[in-house]
């Protein structure tokens, strides 16, 4: 297994591999760049096929919140951790409160916070151990926003992205009416799909959950597609909110919508599905742009958290959004391109 001549490592700064033999804890640690501040980054538990798998995603990881971090405007840099492990069997108090030891052994150059398989319960495990832990729910609060649930910033952050797209792309800022597709109405989606109907647009959701599916039509009024359909609906926007990789060969000359915008991560299979999106006259909003309102709420908690003050940052969103598409255009580039040069430009100056 290689390292400094892995394809994901791009310059890391320090990665570390820690096994705990009392809790069984296999983990990585990666920090990519700490230029702007400290490293604030998920932290994944997951079965992963091989140890291979596993750095490869802490890496591409890392990676990704170092570039979220610098457009959001934050002054923190960008790291991930991965435990190796199944969180429907493996997890166990000790396990976590030995990851929070080899959090803490960074002595705060990265912080941790919940990812996929990890939870508010589990962070509060490693917060026994260390100082180092962000996302952590605030229990005399009841409020969104402060609850340590980062869905509604991000959900109110993608909302305002789609506004600053419509602008461009449609020439409009009001939204009585838009057609908007939206795929999985989980945490994200279907706060999103709120937004957007207070706004007057036109719903059409798809979950592999029913209940979910059934929450929106009752709600909003939504229609329905099956999941394999949705990206290809008639719509003027398709927000990818649900997995990543949904932006490939197969569905971009399937969608119809002149902008995609949502709050899925990696939703672009592959870098170059950035062109193809171009080539259609597809409007991108580059998915660590877009998504950036739970790192710019987690960046805030904490007892002088002020609501006024993290929704003023998150309207920054759009202004970031327009000036990638307003370059975009300008130079003939995709808009993840930009988004890239950008905040390259701001992590490495
Ligand atoms: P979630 O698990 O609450 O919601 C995802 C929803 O998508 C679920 O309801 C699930 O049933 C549905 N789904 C899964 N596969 C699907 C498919 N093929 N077709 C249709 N629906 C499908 O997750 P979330 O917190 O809402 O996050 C959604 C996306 O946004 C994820 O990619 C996540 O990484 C990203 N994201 C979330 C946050 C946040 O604050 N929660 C922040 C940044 C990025």
């Amino acid at each position: 297994m290689s390292l400094f001549t892995h394809s994901e490592f791009d310059a890391h700064e320090q990665v570390a591999f820690r096994h705990d033999a009392d809790s069984g804890l296999r983990a990585i640690i990666a920090v990519h760049n700490t230029r702007l501040g400290r490293a604030l980054g998920g932290c994944r538990m997951w079965p992963y096929a091989s140890e291979e798998a596993a750095l490869t995603d802490a890496l591409r990881l890392s990676r990704g919140m170092t570039y979220k971090a610098a457009l959001a405007g934050l002054p923190q840099g960008g790291g991930k951790s991965v435990i190796i492990g199944d969180p429907r069997h493996d997890k166990t108090p000790e396990l976590m409160r030995a990851m929070g030891r080899f959090v803490n052994s960074f002595g705060g150059l990265y912080v941790v916070a919940e990812d996929s398989g990890t939870s508010v319960a589990d962070m509060r495990l490693m917060a026994e151990v260390t100082p180092h832990v962000g996302g952590l729910a605030d229990p005399e609060s009841d409020a969104e926003g402060r609850s340590g649930d980062p869905s509604p910033a991000t959900a109110l952050g993608v909302f305002i992205g789609i506004r600053a797209a419509v602008r461009h792309a449609l020439g409009r800022d009001d939204l009585t009416g838009l057609r908007v597709a939206i795929q999985g109405v989980g945490n994200v989606g279907y706060r999103l799909a709120r937004h957007l109907y207070e706004a007057g647009a036109q719903l059409t959701v798809c979950d592999l959950h029913h209940a979910t599916v059934e929450r929106c039509i009752t709600d909003f009024g939504a229609m329905t597609l099956p999941m394999d359909v949705i990206h290809a609906a008639d719509v003027d926007v398709f927000a990818p909110c649900a997995l990543g990789a949904g932006l490939n060969d197969r569905t971009i000359p399937q969608i119809r919508a002149k902008i995609v915008a949502g709050a899925a991560n990696n939703q672009l299979a592959r870098p170059q599905h950035d062109h193809m999106l171009q080539a259609r006259g597809i409007l991108y909003a580059p998915d660590y742009v877009i998504n950036a309102g739970g790192i710019i709420d987690i960046f805030y908690e904490g007892p002088n958290y002020d609501t006024a003050v993290v929704q003023a940052h998150l309207r920054r969103i759009g202004d970031t959004l327009t000036e990638i598409f307003g370059r975009s255009k300008r130079e003939g580039r995709p808009t993840g391109e930009i988004a890239d040069l950008m905040a390259q430009a701001i992590f490495r100056r």
